[in-house]
């Protein structure tokens, strides 16, 4: 019998403000863990999360940046060879959310995926939990923001208590955008 089952990886970059949680939600992602402890990174970091299917092993390398969120501008390298993108704001702090736009332009700006479009990039409303929505506050309606700015979709996560995290692997297992 041969055996036909597949396997890929799959480079993902999760990127946003700092502070926003793309280290906590990687944690919480990968190892299941939390913690309330800040500690911004310096550098680049990556987990990997293996999701086995019946014929298919797909590994996500999640990319962390770490301590560049402060001076803005990615470096192209660091996008490169990306199969998608997470961008992380945080619900309590409108700057992380108006930081999304930028964190967007520059993605686009600096990565095309060999058939000439732009990376799939879902948009993470984080902190969910905290009770405070910069959204509905500020009366943003997010499917037209996710339309007019070119995210296929948005989720509200926490990483503090889980919601939406899960729901990480049914995106990119479900919606195959990442595996255009
Ligand atoms: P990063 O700079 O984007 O990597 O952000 P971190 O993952 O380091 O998180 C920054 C701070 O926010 C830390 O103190 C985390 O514990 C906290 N944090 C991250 N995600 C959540 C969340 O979903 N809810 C709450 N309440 N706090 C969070
Ligand atoms: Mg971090």
């Amino acid at each position: 019998m041969q055996n036909n089952h597949k396997e890929h990886l799959y480079k993902i970059l999760v990127i946003g403000d700092l502070g926003v949680g793309k280290t906590s939600i990687i944690k919480r992602y990968v190892h299941q863990n939390f913690s309330p402890n800040y500690r911004a990174t310096i550098g680049v970091d990556f987990a990997l999360k293996v999701l086995n299917w019946d014929h298919e092993t797909v590994r996500l390398q999640l990319w962390d940046i770490a301590g560049q969120e402060r001076f803005g501008n990615m470096t192209r390298v660091y996008y490169r060879e990306a199969m998608g993108a997470f961008i992380v704001f945080d619900m309590t702090r409108p700057s992380s959310f108006e930081a999304v736009t930028n964190w967007k332009e520059d993605l686009d700006s600096k990565l095309t995926l060999a058939n000439g479009k732009n990376v799939a990039a879902v948009l993470l409303a984080n902190k969910c939990d905290q009770g405070q929505d910069v959204l509905t506050n500020n009366g943003i309606q997010m499917e037209k923001f996710c339309q007019e700015n070119g995210f296929v979709g948005w989720y509200e996560t926490s990483a503090k208590v889980r919601t939406g995290v899960e729901r990480l692997k049914h995106i990119i297992a479900n919606e195959n955008d990442f595996l255009q």
